[in-house]
Protein backbone atom coordinates (compact mmCIF):
# COMPACT_ATOMS: atom_id res chain seq x y z
CA UNK A 1 0.00 0.00 0.00
CA UNK A 2 2.16 2.62 -1.16
CA UNK A 3 1.27 6.38 -2.11
CA UNK A 4 2.64 7.28 -6.07
CA UNK A 5 4.26 10.29 -5.81
CA UNK A 6 1.99 13.03 -7.84
CA UNK A 7 2.81 13.85 -10.90
CA UNK A 8 3.71 17.70 -12.47
CA UNK A 9 0.45 19.85 -12.35
CA UNK A 10 -1.84 17.74 -10.09
CA UNK A 11 -2.54 20.15 -7.26
CA UNK A 12 -4.34 17.50 -5.38
CA UNK A 13 -2.94 13.51 -4.62
CA UNK A 14 -4.93 10.83 -2.79
CA UNK A 15 -2.85 8.99 -0.15
CA UNK A 16 -2.62 4.93 -0.93
CA UNK A 17 -2.70 4.37 2.44
CA UNK A 18 -5.72 6.63 4.02
CA UNK A 19 -7.18 7.92 0.96
CA UNK A 20 -6.95 11.36 2.20
CA UNK A 21 -6.99 13.68 -0.67
CA UNK A 22 -3.42 15.72 0.29
CA UNK A 23 -2.79 19.39 -1.55
CA UNK A 24 0.15 18.24 -3.21
CA UNK A 25 2.16 21.42 -1.93
CA UNK A 26 1.69 20.63 1.21
CA UNK A 27 2.58 16.65 0.36
CA UNK A 28 5.57 17.72 -0.86
CA UNK A 29 6.54 19.91 1.92
CA UNK A 30 6.57 17.04 3.98
CA UNK A 31 8.88 14.97 2.19
CA UNK A 32 5.71 12.96 0.33
CA UNK A 33 5.19 11.39 3.87
CA UNK A 34 1.20 11.58 4.19
CA UNK A 35 0.85 14.47 6.63
CA UNK A 36 -2.56 12.25 8.39
CA UNK A 37 -1.26 8.79 7.96
CA UNK A 38 2.42 8.91 7.68
CA UNK A 39 2.38 6.40 4.19
CA UNK A 40 5.76 7.46 2.73
CA UNK A 41 5.22 7.66 -1.18
CA UNK A 42 7.52 6.45 -3.79
CA UNK A 43 9.82 9.23 -4.54
CA UNK A 44 11.89 9.37 -8.31
CA UNK A 45 15.53 9.84 -8.40
CA UNK A 46 15.64 13.35 -8.27
CA UNK A 47 13.03 14.35 -5.68
CA UNK A 48 14.79 11.99 -3.51
CA UNK A 49 18.45 13.77 -4.33
CA UNK A 50 16.86 17.07 -3.91
CA UNK A 51 15.91 15.51 -0.34
CA UNK A 52 19.18 13.43 0.76
CA UNK A 53 21.63 15.91 -0.85
CA UNK A 54 23.13 19.32 0.67
CA UNK A 55 21.57 21.72 -1.74
CA UNK A 56 23.91 22.49 -4.93
CA UNK A 57 26.25 20.23 -4.44
CA UNK A 58 25.36 17.20 -6.40
CA UNK A 59 27.31 16.57 -9.87
CA UNK A 60 26.21 14.05 -12.08
CA UNK A 61 28.83 11.42 -13.70
CA UNK A 62 29.49 12.18 -17.41
CA UNK A 63 29.00 9.09 -18.04
CA UNK A 64 25.85 8.55 -20.55
CA UNK A 65 24.15 4.92 -21.23
CA UNK A 66 24.32 3.88 -24.72
CA UNK A 67 21.29 2.61 -26.56
CA UNK A 68 21.89 -1.26 -26.27
CA UNK A 69 19.72 -4.17 -27.31
CA UNK A 70 22.14 -6.52 -26.55
CA UNK A 71 19.97 -9.78 -27.15
CA UNK A 72 17.68 -8.55 -29.57
CA UNK A 73 14.77 -8.74 -27.07
CA UNK A 74 11.25 -8.76 -28.14
CA UNK A 75 8.50 -9.35 -26.23
CA UNK A 76 4.95 -8.19 -27.19
CA UNK A 77 6.80 -5.00 -27.93
CA UNK A 78 10.80 -4.54 -28.97
CA UNK A 79 13.20 -3.48 -25.97
CA UNK A 80 13.74 -0.32 -27.54
CA UNK A 81 10.63 0.73 -27.65
CA UNK A 82 10.30 0.19 -23.72
CA UNK A 83 13.14 2.17 -23.27
CA UNK A 84 12.24 4.70 -25.44
CA UNK A 85 8.84 5.27 -23.57
CA UNK A 86 10.81 4.72 -20.17
CA UNK A 87 13.11 7.84 -21.06
CA UNK A 88 10.14 10.14 -22.16
CA UNK A 89 8.21 8.99 -19.04
CA UNK A 90 10.71 10.39 -16.70
CA UNK A 91 12.64 12.34 -18.38
CA UNK A 92 16.18 10.30 -17.01
CA UNK A 93 18.06 8.03 -19.46
CA UNK A 94 18.27 4.77 -17.14
CA UNK A 95 17.11 3.91 -14.02
CA UNK A 96 19.65 4.87 -11.99
CA UNK A 97 21.24 8.50 -11.07
CA UNK A 98 24.47 8.55 -10.02
CA UNK A 99 26.64 11.52 -9.01
CA UNK A 100 29.11 12.87 -6.19
CA UNK A 101 27.79 14.83 -3.65
CA UNK A 102 28.18 16.52 -0.04
CA UNK A 103 25.93 15.32 2.71
CA UNK A 104 26.22 17.59 5.48
CA UNK A 105 29.01 18.68 4.29
CA UNK A 106 30.41 15.02 4.06
CA UNK A 107 31.48 14.26 0.31
CA UNK A 108 30.30 10.78 -0.97
CA UNK A 109 29.54 9.62 -4.36
CA UNK A 110 26.08 8.29 -4.78
CA UNK A 111 24.04 6.09 -7.10
CA UNK A 112 20.09 6.51 -6.81
CA UNK A 113 17.64 4.28 -8.41
CA UNK A 114 13.88 5.19 -10.23
CA UNK A 115 11.53 2.58 -9.99
CA UNK A 116 9.03 4.74 -12.44
CA UNK A 117 11.94 3.49 -15.30
CA UNK A 118 11.20 0.22 -15.87
CA UNK A 119 10.60 -0.69 -12.46
CA UNK A 120 13.74 0.18 -11.11
CA UNK A 121 15.20 -2.81 -13.42
CA UNK A 122 19.00 -3.65 -13.51
CA UNK A 123 20.16 -3.91 -16.89
CA UNK A 124 23.89 -3.65 -18.10
CA UNK A 125 23.26 0.00 -18.31
CA UNK A 126 22.44 0.56 -14.67
CA UNK A 127 24.52 -1.96 -13.45
CA UNK A 128 27.67 -0.17 -15.15
CA UNK A 129 26.51 3.39 -13.93
CA UNK A 130 26.53 2.15 -10.47
CA UNK A 131 29.85 0.59 -10.92
CA UNK A 132 30.94 3.81 -11.91
CA UNK A 133 29.81 5.96 -8.90
CA UNK A 134 31.81 2.79 -6.72
CA UNK A 135 34.80 3.57 -9.00
CA UNK A 136 34.44 7.02 -7.68
CA UNK A 137 34.25 6.54 -4.50
CA UNK A 138 37.25 4.33 -4.32
CA UNK A 139 39.24 7.31 -6.52
CA UNK A 140 37.86 9.66 -4.09
CA UNK A 141 38.47 8.04 -1.24
CA UNK A 142 34.87 8.96 0.03
CA UNK A 143 31.99 6.72 1.06
CA UNK A 144 29.10 4.87 -1.45
CA UNK A 145 25.61 5.57 -0.79
CA UNK A 146 23.06 3.64 -3.05
CA UNK A 147 19.57 3.99 -2.70
CA UNK A 148 17.81 1.19 -4.23
CA UNK A 149 14.27 1.14 -5.73
CA UNK A 150 13.75 -2.41 -8.29
CA UNK A 151 11.84 -5.22 -8.86
CA UNK A 152 15.02 -6.88 -9.79
CA UNK A 153 17.52 -8.12 -12.75
CA UNK A 154 16.13 -6.50 -16.69
CA UNK A 155 14.61 -9.33 -17.98
CA UNK A 156 14.72 -7.70 -21.46
CA UNK A 157 18.61 -8.08 -21.27
CA UNK A 158 18.88 -11.75 -20.25
CA UNK A 159 21.66 -13.73 -18.59
CA UNK A 160 23.64 -9.73 -19.03
CA UNK A 161 21.69 -8.13 -16.26
CA UNK A 162 22.22 -11.23 -14.49
CA UNK A 163 25.76 -10.93 -14.86
CA UNK A 164 25.45 -6.89 -12.64
CA UNK A 165 24.36 -8.37 -9.66
CA UNK A 166 28.34 -9.54 -9.90
CA UNK A 167 29.46 -6.69 -11.72
CA UNK A 168 28.44 -3.98 -8.94
CA UNK A 169 29.33 -6.55 -6.25
CA UNK A 170 33.01 -6.39 -6.86
CA UNK A 171 32.80 -2.29 -7.07
CA UNK A 172 31.65 -2.90 -3.68
CA UNK A 173 34.03 -5.33 -2.25
CA UNK A 174 36.55 -2.77 -3.43
CA UNK A 175 35.72 -0.33 -1.47
CA UNK A 176 35.31 -2.90 1.36
CA UNK A 177 39.42 -3.98 1.00
CA UNK A 178 40.04 0.17 1.07
CA UNK A 179 38.53 0.38 4.32
CA UNK A 180 35.70 2.86 3.02
CA UNK A 181 32.07 3.04 3.98
CA UNK A 182 29.31 1.35 1.91
CA UNK A 183 25.20 1.96 2.65
CA UNK A 184 22.98 1.23 0.85
CA UNK A 185 18.90 3.13 1.39
CA UNK A 186 16.31 0.49 0.91
CA UNK A 187 13.09 1.91 -0.48
CA UNK A 188 10.20 0.35 -1.51
CA UNK A 189 10.51 -1.50 -3.56
CA UNK A 190 13.44 -3.52 -3.45
CA UNK A 191 13.41 -6.92 -4.72
CA UNK A 192 15.35 -9.81 -6.88
CA UNK A 193 18.37 -9.33 -8.23
CA UNK A 194 18.76 -5.99 -6.46
CA UNK A 195 18.07 -6.79 -3.33
CA UNK A 196 20.23 -10.05 -3.45
CA UNK A 197 23.10 -8.17 -4.37
CA UNK A 198 24.07 -4.45 -3.67
CA UNK A 199 20.88 -3.66 -1.97
CA UNK A 200 22.15 -6.08 1.14
CA UNK A 201 26.09 -6.72 1.04
CA UNK A 202 26.91 -2.98 1.84
CA UNK A 203 28.64 -2.03 5.42
CA UNK A 204 25.46 -0.80 6.53
CA UNK A 205 22.00 -1.47 5.26
CA UNK A 206 18.97 1.27 6.17
CA UNK A 207 15.12 0.64 5.04
CA UNK A 208 13.30 3.59 4.67
CA UNK A 209 10.06 3.08 6.81
CA UNK A 210 7.30 1.29 4.68
CA UNK A 211 10.02 -0.27 2.50
CA UNK A 212 9.51 -3.51 1.52
CA UNK A 213 12.83 -5.67 0.23
CA UNK A 214 12.91 -9.01 -0.20
CA UNK A 215 14.21 -11.70 -2.74
CA UNK A 216 11.30 -13.19 -4.01
CA UNK A 217 8.53 -10.78 -4.37
CA UNK A 218 4.75 -11.69 -2.55
CA UNK A 219 3.16 -12.88 -5.81
CA UNK A 220 5.51 -16.06 -6.86
CA UNK A 221 5.42 -16.56 -3.03
CA UNK A 222 1.54 -16.83 -2.25
CA UNK A 223 1.91 -19.01 -5.34
CA UNK A 224 4.36 -21.15 -4.81
CA UNK A 225 3.63 -21.98 -0.84
CA UNK A 226 -0.57 -21.75 -1.50
CA UNK A 227 -0.50 -19.96 1.60
CA UNK A 228 -1.32 -16.04 2.37
CA UNK A 229 1.80 -14.50 3.71
CA UNK A 230 2.48 -13.17 7.45
CA UNK A 231 1.05 -9.48 8.25
CA UNK A 232 3.40 -6.81 7.43
CA UNK A 233 5.52 -9.90 5.71
CA UNK A 234 8.79 -8.28 3.95
CA UNK A 235 8.41 -4.43 5.30
CA UNK A 236 11.04 -2.46 7.18
CA UNK A 237 9.73 -3.64 10.50
CA UNK A 238 9.49 -7.29 9.68
CA UNK A 239 13.61 -7.02 8.18
CA UNK A 240 14.81 -5.01 11.22
CA UNK A 241 13.32 -7.92 13.66
CA UNK A 242 14.83 -10.32 11.49
CA UNK A 243 18.13 -9.01 11.65
CA UNK A 244 18.52 -8.03 7.83
CA UNK A 245 18.95 -4.20 8.28
CA UNK A 246 20.49 -2.19 10.83
CA UNK A 247 17.77 0.61 11.20
CA UNK A 248 14.67 1.97 10.05
CA UNK A 249 14.64 5.12 9.44
CA UNK A 250 11.69 7.64 8.46
CA UNK A 251 11.96 9.82 5.40
CA UNK A 252 12.66 13.16 7.61
CA UNK A 253 15.81 11.33 9.24
CA UNK A 254 17.26 10.12 6.32
CA UNK A 255 19.47 13.30 5.99
CA UNK A 256 20.72 13.54 9.20
CA UNK A 257 21.75 9.12 9.47
CA UNK A 258 23.32 9.40 6.86
CA UNK A 259 25.39 12.42 7.38
CA UNK A 260 25.78 10.37 10.96
CA UNK A 261 27.29 7.48 9.35
CA UNK A 262 29.58 9.72 6.76
CA UNK A 263 31.29 11.49 9.51
CA UNK A 264 32.37 8.35 11.70
CA UNK A 265 33.79 6.49 8.58
CA UNK A 266 35.54 10.04 7.77
CA UNK A 267 37.35 10.14 11.06
CA UNK A 268 38.39 6.55 11.01
CA UNK A 269 40.20 5.90 8.02
CA UNK A 270 42.59 2.85 6.96
CA UNK A 271 46.45 3.45 7.04
CA UNK A 272 47.36 4.46 3.40
CA UNK A 273 49.65 1.54 1.60
CA UNK A 274 46.41 -1.12 1.73
CA UNK A 275 44.44 1.37 0.12
CA UNK A 276 47.04 1.91 -2.82
CA UNK A 277 47.43 -1.31 -3.15
CA UNK A 278 43.10 -2.39 -3.50
CA UNK A 279 43.40 1.03 -6.09
CA UNK A 280 46.08 -0.48 -8.21
CA UNK A 281 43.91 -4.02 -8.51
CA UNK A 282 40.74 -1.57 -9.47
CA UNK A 283 42.84 0.43 -11.66
CA UNK A 284 43.59 -2.29 -13.82
CA UNK A 285 40.01 -3.24 -13.82
CA UNK A 286 38.76 0.14 -14.95
CA UNK A 287 40.94 0.35 -17.62
CA UNK A 288 38.90 -2.65 -19.54
CA UNK A 289 36.16 -0.31 -19.06
CA UNK A 290 37.32 0.77 -22.58
CA UNK A 291 37.05 -2.76 -24.42
CA UNK A 292 34.53 -2.10 -27.11
CA UNK A 293 31.53 -4.28 -26.63
CA UNK A 294 30.13 -7.44 -25.61
CA UNK A 295 31.58 -9.89 -26.85
CA UNK A 296 35.03 -9.49 -26.20
CA UNK A 297 37.77 -11.53 -25.66
CA UNK A 298 37.90 -13.49 -22.10
CA UNK A 299 40.88 -11.89 -20.20
CA UNK A 300 43.69 -14.75 -20.46
CA UNK A 301 42.74 -15.83 -24.16
CA UNK A 302 43.38 -13.68 -27.59
CA UNK A 303 40.01 -15.63 -28.99
CA UNK A 304 36.86 -17.47 -27.80
CA UNK A 305 37.56 -20.81 -26.50
CA UNK A 306 37.66 -23.37 -29.16
CA UNK A 307 34.95 -25.31 -27.94
CA UNK A 308 32.59 -22.00 -27.45
CA UNK A 309 33.63 -20.61 -31.22
CA UNK A 310 32.68 -24.80 -32.30
CA UNK A 311 29.12 -24.69 -30.30
CA UNK A 312 28.50 -21.32 -31.50
CA UNK A 313 26.25 -19.97 -34.48
CA UNK A 314 27.63 -17.94 -36.99
CA UNK A 315 26.19 -14.55 -36.06
CA UNK A 316 23.48 -12.16 -34.92
CA UNK A 317 21.36 -13.09 -32.01
CA UNK A 318 18.27 -13.87 -34.35
CA UNK A 319 19.54 -16.30 -36.31
CA UNK A 320 20.26 -18.61 -33.13
CA UNK A 321 20.40 -21.94 -33.64
CA UNK A 322 20.23 -21.51 -37.50
CA UNK A 323 21.85 -24.24 -39.95
CA UNK A 324 21.96 -27.24 -37.85
CA UNK A 325 19.50 -29.52 -38.84
CA UNK A 326 20.99 -32.98 -37.11
CA UNK A 327 20.47 -30.51 -33.86
CA UNK A 328 17.00 -29.84 -34.43
CA UNK A 329 15.54 -31.83 -30.86
CA UNK A 330 17.28 -29.89 -29.06
CA UNK A 331 17.89 -27.03 -30.87
CA UNK A 332 14.84 -25.09 -29.52
CA UNK A 333 15.21 -23.18 -26.56
CA UNK A 334 12.23 -25.14 -25.07
CA UNK A 335 13.18 -28.24 -25.98
CA UNK A 336 16.76 -27.20 -24.31
CA UNK A 337 14.61 -25.82 -21.33
CA UNK A 338 12.84 -29.72 -20.96
CA UNK A 339 15.85 -31.29 -21.25
CA UNK A 340 17.88 -29.37 -18.90
CA UNK A 341 14.89 -29.88 -16.46
CA UNK A 342 14.72 -33.63 -17.72
CA UNK A 343 14.83 -35.52 -14.18
CA UNK A 344 16.89 -38.57 -14.83
CA UNK A 345 19.55 -35.97 -15.93
CA UNK A 346 23.19 -36.48 -13.59
CA UNK A 347 22.63 -34.63 -10.44
CA UNK A 348 25.79 -33.29 -8.62
CA UNK A 349 26.10 -36.55 -6.58
CA UNK A 350 26.11 -38.53 -9.80
CA UNK A 351 29.12 -36.09 -11.24
CA UNK A 352 31.20 -36.17 -7.60
CA UNK A 353 30.33 -40.24 -8.91
CA UNK A 354 31.34 -40.39 -12.14
CA UNK A 355 33.84 -37.18 -12.75
CA UNK A 356 35.50 -37.35 -9.04
CA UNK A 357 36.99 -39.50 -6.65
CA UNK A 358 36.75 -39.51 -3.22
CA UNK A 359 34.38 -37.38 -2.24
CA UNK A 360 34.29 -36.90 1.31
CA UNK A 361 31.02 -34.72 1.97
CA UNK A 362 30.70 -31.53 4.18
CA UNK A 363 27.66 -30.92 6.05
CA UNK A 364 26.36 -27.69 7.59
CA UNK A 365 26.36 -23.45 7.54
CA UNK A 366 27.52 -23.74 11.29
CA UNK A 367 24.26 -21.41 12.46
CA UNK A 368 21.72 -24.06 12.72
CA UNK A 369 20.79 -25.15 9.20
CA UNK A 370 21.94 -28.30 6.77
CA UNK A 371 20.32 -27.61 3.53
CA UNK A 372 20.01 -30.75 1.72
CA UNK A 373 19.58 -28.64 -1.91
CA UNK A 374 22.97 -27.76 -1.54
CA UNK A 375 25.96 -30.54 -1.09
CA UNK A 376 29.26 -29.71 -1.09
CA UNK A 377 32.72 -31.44 0.26
CA UNK A 378 36.68 -32.39 -0.87
CA UNK A 379 37.39 -34.47 -3.47
CA UNK A 380 39.90 -35.65 -5.95
CA UNK A 381 40.39 -34.56 -9.75
CA UNK A 382 42.95 -36.70 -11.24
CA UNK A 383 45.16 -36.21 -8.35
CA UNK A 384 44.22 -32.47 -7.88
CA UNK A 385 42.61 -31.79 -4.63
CA UNK A 386 39.23 -29.51 -5.10
CA UNK A 387 36.38 -28.20 -2.96
CA UNK A 388 33.00 -29.23 -4.94
CA UNK A 389 30.06 -27.45 -4.50
CA UNK A 390 27.11 -28.01 -6.05
CA UNK A 391 23.33 -27.92 -6.09
CA UNK A 392 21.38 -31.32 -5.61
CA UNK A 393 18.23 -32.25 -6.83
CA UNK A 394 17.05 -36.07 -7.47
CA UNK A 395 15.75 -38.45 -9.89
CA UNK A 396 12.43 -39.31 -8.16
CA UNK A 397 9.28 -37.43 -6.72
CA UNK A 398 10.65 -38.49 -3.17
CA UNK A 399 14.67 -37.18 -3.84
CA UNK A 400 13.38 -33.96 -5.28
CA UNK A 401 11.04 -33.42 -2.59
CA UNK A 402 13.97 -33.98 0.42
CA UNK A 403 16.24 -31.84 -1.82
CA UNK A 404 13.67 -28.80 -1.96
CA UNK A 405 14.18 -29.45 -5.89
CA UNK A 406 17.56 -28.28 -5.55
CA UNK A 407 16.16 -24.77 -4.13
CA UNK A 408 18.57 -23.67 -1.44
CA UNK A 409 17.44 -22.20 1.63
CA UNK A 410 19.85 -19.28 3.01
CA UNK A 411 21.26 -21.91 5.43
CA UNK A 412 22.23 -23.58 1.88
CA UNK A 413 24.07 -20.52 0.86
CA UNK A 414 25.77 -20.01 3.51
CA UNK A 415 27.00 -23.50 3.71
CA UNK A 416 28.62 -22.92 0.15
CA UNK A 417 30.25 -19.89 1.51
CA UNK A 418 31.73 -21.68 4.79
CA UNK A 419 32.88 -24.68 2.44
CA UNK A 420 34.64 -21.36 -0.35
CA UNK A 421 36.26 -19.76 2.72
CA UNK A 422 37.52 -23.16 3.74
CA UNK A 423 38.69 -23.92 0.24
CA UNK A 424 40.89 -20.80 0.39
CA UNK A 425 42.46 -21.24 3.57
CA UNK A 426 43.59 -24.47 2.30
CA UNK A 427 44.44 -23.08 -0.87
CA UNK A 428 41.95 -25.73 -2.85
CA UNK A 429 40.55 -24.88 -6.35
CA UNK A 430 36.66 -24.76 -6.22
CA UNK A 431 34.42 -26.62 -8.47
CA UNK A 432 30.69 -25.69 -8.61
CA UNK A 433 27.61 -27.22 -10.05
CA UNK A 434 25.30 -25.36 -10.99
CA UNK A 435 21.33 -27.01 -11.20
CA UNK A 436 18.65 -25.18 -9.43
CA UNK A 437 15.24 -23.66 -10.91
CA UNK A 438 16.33 -20.83 -8.47
CA UNK A 439 17.08 -19.82 -4.86
CA UNK A 440 14.13 -21.39 -2.06
CA UNK A 441 11.32 -18.88 -2.50
CA UNK A 442 9.23 -19.54 0.70
CA UNK A 443 8.29 -17.56 3.59
CA UNK A 444 11.14 -19.21 5.67
CA UNK A 445 13.55 -17.99 3.13
CA UNK A 446 12.99 -14.27 3.34
CA UNK A 447 12.89 -14.44 7.40
CA UNK A 448 16.35 -15.93 7.20
CA UNK A 449 17.41 -13.40 4.68
CA UNK A 450 17.59 -15.00 1.68
CA UNK A 451 18.51 -11.84 -0.66
CA UNK A 452 22.02 -11.11 1.77
CA UNK A 453 22.61 -14.77 1.89
CA UNK A 454 22.92 -14.67 -1.91
CA UNK A 455 24.24 -11.32 -2.09
CA UNK A 456 27.13 -12.47 0.25
CA UNK A 457 28.04 -15.40 -1.61
CA UNK A 458 28.56 -13.43 -4.68
CA UNK A 459 30.68 -10.72 -3.10
CA UNK A 460 32.81 -13.44 -1.75
CA UNK A 461 33.50 -15.26 -4.67
CA UNK A 462 34.59 -11.61 -6.39
CA UNK A 463 37.21 -11.23 -3.68
CA UNK A 464 38.14 -15.57 -3.46
CA UNK A 465 41.85 -15.64 -3.53
CA UNK A 466 41.98 -19.55 -5.32
CA UNK A 467 40.44 -20.48 -8.57
CA UNK A 468 36.87 -21.19 -8.94
CA UNK A 469 35.14 -23.20 -11.39
CA UNK A 470 31.37 -22.99 -11.73
CA UNK A 471 29.37 -25.95 -14.60
CA UNK A 472 26.00 -24.77 -14.84
CA UNK A 473 24.79 -28.74 -15.46
CA UNK A 474 21.30 -28.10 -15.55
CA UNK A 475 19.57 -25.45 -14.60
CA UNK A 476 20.79 -22.18 -14.42
CA UNK A 477 17.87 -20.29 -12.66
CA UNK A 478 18.60 -16.65 -11.61
CA UNK A 479 20.44 -15.10 -8.52
CA UNK A 480 20.66 -18.74 -6.84
CA UNK A 481 22.76 -19.74 -9.75
CA UNK A 482 24.90 -16.75 -9.79
CA UNK A 483 25.58 -17.59 -5.96
CA UNK A 484 27.52 -20.15 -7.20
CA UNK A 485 28.51 -19.48 -10.45
CA UNK A 486 31.35 -16.19 -10.08
CA UNK A 487 34.24 -17.87 -11.41
CA UNK A 488 37.44 -17.11 -12.99
CA UNK A 489 36.01 -19.65 -15.97
CA UNK A 490 32.46 -20.76 -16.41
CA UNK A 491 31.23 -23.83 -18.02
CA UNK A 492 27.64 -25.13 -19.36
CA UNK A 493 26.86 -28.16 -20.17
CA UNK A 494 25.34 -28.35 -23.85
CA UNK A 495 21.74 -28.75 -22.93
CA UNK A 496 21.40 -26.80 -19.90
CA UNK A 497 19.99 -23.63 -19.68
CA UNK A 498 21.06 -20.09 -17.73
CA UNK A 499 18.46 -17.46 -16.97
CA UNK A 500 17.35 -14.46 -15.23
CA UNK A 501 13.98 -15.73 -15.13
CA UNK A 502 12.06 -18.80 -15.79
CA UNK A 503 10.52 -18.47 -19.25
CA UNK A 504 7.41 -19.10 -17.49
CA UNK A 505 8.07 -15.91 -14.83
CA UNK A 506 9.50 -13.85 -18.07
CA UNK A 507 5.75 -14.41 -20.16
CA UNK A 508 3.92 -14.28 -16.95
CA UNK A 509 4.92 -10.92 -16.71
CA UNK A 510 5.79 -9.41 -20.21
CA UNK A 511 3.34 -10.98 -22.61
CA UNK A 512 1.58 -11.76 -20.08
CA UNK A 513 0.69 -15.03 -20.36
CA UNK A 514 2.40 -18.47 -19.22
CA UNK A 515 1.36 -20.53 -21.97
CA UNK A 516 4.14 -17.78 -24.19
CA UNK A 517 6.74 -19.93 -21.98
CA UNK A 518 8.50 -21.19 -25.18
CA UNK A 519 8.46 -17.90 -26.94
CA UNK A 520 9.92 -16.31 -23.79
CA UNK A 521 12.55 -19.00 -23.59
CA UNK A 522 13.78 -18.41 -27.09
CA UNK A 523 13.75 -14.41 -25.97
CA UNK A 524 15.91 -14.44 -23.17
CA UNK A 525 19.07 -16.78 -25.38
CA UNK A 526 19.27 -19.23 -22.61
CA UNK A 527 20.89 -21.95 -24.49
CA UNK A 528 24.96 -22.60 -24.27
CA UNK A 529 25.42 -21.20 -27.58
CA UNK A 530 23.51 -17.97 -26.87
CA UNK A 531 25.35 -17.56 -23.98
CA UNK A 532 28.71 -18.54 -25.42
CA UNK A 533 28.68 -15.79 -28.17
CA UNK A 534 27.15 -13.28 -24.82
CA UNK A 535 30.56 -14.12 -23.40
CA UNK A 536 28.62 -15.56 -20.04
CA UNK A 537 30.03 -18.49 -20.69
CA UNK A 538 33.66 -19.71 -21.52
CA UNK A 539 33.17 -23.08 -22.99
CA UNK A 540 30.20 -25.30 -23.83
CA UNK A 541 30.80 -29.00 -22.50
CA UNK A 542 29.63 -31.69 -24.96
CA UNK A 543 26.94 -33.91 -23.66
CA UNK A 544 26.26 -37.70 -24.61
CA UNK A 545 24.48 -38.16 -27.69
CA UNK A 546 21.26 -37.34 -27.55
CA UNK A 547 21.66 -35.44 -24.01
CA UNK A 548 23.08 -36.77 -20.33
CA UNK A 549 20.68 -38.23 -19.24
CA UNK A 550 20.97 -41.09 -21.91
CA UNK A 551 24.21 -41.71 -20.88
CA UNK A 552 24.93 -40.65 -17.45
CA UNK A 553 28.45 -42.34 -17.10
CA UNK A 554 29.82 -40.69 -20.50
CA UNK A 555 28.44 -37.23 -19.29
CA UNK A 556 30.54 -37.79 -16.17
CA UNK A 557 33.76 -38.42 -18.96
CA UNK A 558 33.09 -35.45 -20.60
CA UNK A 559 32.55 -32.95 -17.39
CA UNK A 560 35.40 -34.60 -16.32
CA UNK A 561 37.83 -33.64 -19.42
CA UNK A 562 36.30 -30.14 -19.57
CA UNK A 563 37.39 -29.55 -15.64
CA UNK A 564 40.97 -31.14 -16.61
CA UNK A 565 41.09 -28.33 -19.81
CA UNK A 566 40.33 -25.85 -17.58
CA UNK A 567 41.23 -26.13 -13.88
CA UNK A 568 44.97 -26.94 -13.90
CA UNK A 569 46.11 -23.58 -15.49
CA UNK A 570 43.83 -21.80 -12.98
CA UNK A 571 46.44 -23.52 -10.44
CA UNK A 572 49.27 -21.24 -12.06
CA UNK A 573 48.42 -17.95 -11.60
CA UNK A 574 48.83 -15.71 -8.48
CA UNK A 575 45.72 -15.52 -6.11
CA UNK A 576 46.07 -11.20 -7.01
CA UNK A 577 46.04 -12.18 -10.23
CA UNK A 578 42.94 -14.54 -10.47
CA UNK A 579 41.06 -11.72 -8.58
CA UNK A 580 41.75 -9.28 -10.41
CA UNK A 581 40.97 -10.95 -13.73
CA UNK A 582 37.76 -12.79 -12.48
CA UNK A 583 36.64 -8.81 -11.79
CA UNK A 584 37.88 -7.91 -15.49
CA UNK A 585 35.92 -10.85 -16.51
CA UNK A 586 32.63 -9.62 -15.05
CA UNK A 587 33.03 -5.68 -15.42
CA UNK A 588 32.99 -6.03 -19.42
CA UNK A 589 28.98 -7.00 -19.13
CA UNK A 590 28.16 -3.84 -18.81
CA UNK A 591 30.56 -1.60 -20.68
CA UNK A 592 28.61 -1.75 -24.19
CA UNK A 593 25.84 0.03 -22.48
CA UNK A 594 27.92 3.03 -21.59
CA UNK A 595 29.56 6.18 -23.38
CA UNK A 596 32.02 7.37 -21.00
CA UNK A 597 31.64 11.61 -20.75
CA UNK A 598 34.35 13.78 -21.32
CA UNK A 599 36.15 14.19 -17.95
ZN1 LIG B 1 -2.27 8.89 4.39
Amino acid sequence: MTATAPREGQLWSRCAGCATLLYRKRLHRNLDVCPECGTHARLGAPDRLRQLVDSGSFTTLPDRPAEVDPIGFVDVLPYPHRLTAARAGTGLAEAVLCGTATIGRHPCALAVMDFRFLGGSLGSAVGELITRAAERALADRVSLVLVTASGGARMQEGALSLMQMATVSQAVAALREAGLLTVSVLTDPTYGGVAASFATNTDVVIAESGARMGFAGPRVIRQVTGRALPDGFQTADFLLRHGQVDMVVPRRALRSRLTALLAAARAARRPEPARRRVEQVAGAARSEIDVPAVPPPGPTTAAPPAACASAAVPSGPTTADAGRPADNAVSDAWATVRAARHPGRPTTLDYLESAFDDFVELHGDRLGGDCPAVVGGLARLAGHPVMVIGHQKGHTTAELVARNFGMASPAGHRKALRLMRLAARLGLPVVTLVDTPGADPGVAAEQQGQAAAIAENILALTMLPTPVVAVITGEGGSGGALALAVADRVLMLRHAVYSVISPEGCAAILWPDRGAAPQAARALRLTAPDLCRLGVVDEVVPEPEPAAQDDPEGAGRLLRAALLANLPPLLEVTPATLVRRRRQRFRRFGAAGVRAGAR
